[in-house]
């Protein structure tokens, strides 16, 4: 299983409220009662965050290591 970082494909997306394109930067998102902060494709408009499968998927990896870290 891959546990990357957001790819540059990921910055194709675009928001389907207001068809911007999405701006990657520090979203804090919930995981497991756990507040993190990371970075992740949104909308500067709207600010919709955008997680597709994989990001999620790596992403989780990435916390869940940070939580087995502490
Ligand atoms: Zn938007």
């Amino acid at each position: 299983m891959k546990s990357e970082n957001v790819q540059p494909e990921d910055l194709k997306w675009r928001c389907d409220r207001c068809q911007c394109d999405l701006v990657v930067g520090p979203v804090t998102v919930e995981y497991m009662t756990n507040h993190f902060t990371t970075d992740l494709p949104y909308c500067p408009r709207c600010k919709t965050v955008l997680i597709s499968e994989v990001v999620a998927t790596g992403k989780m990896a990435e916390v869940e290591q940070i939580l087995e870290d502490k």
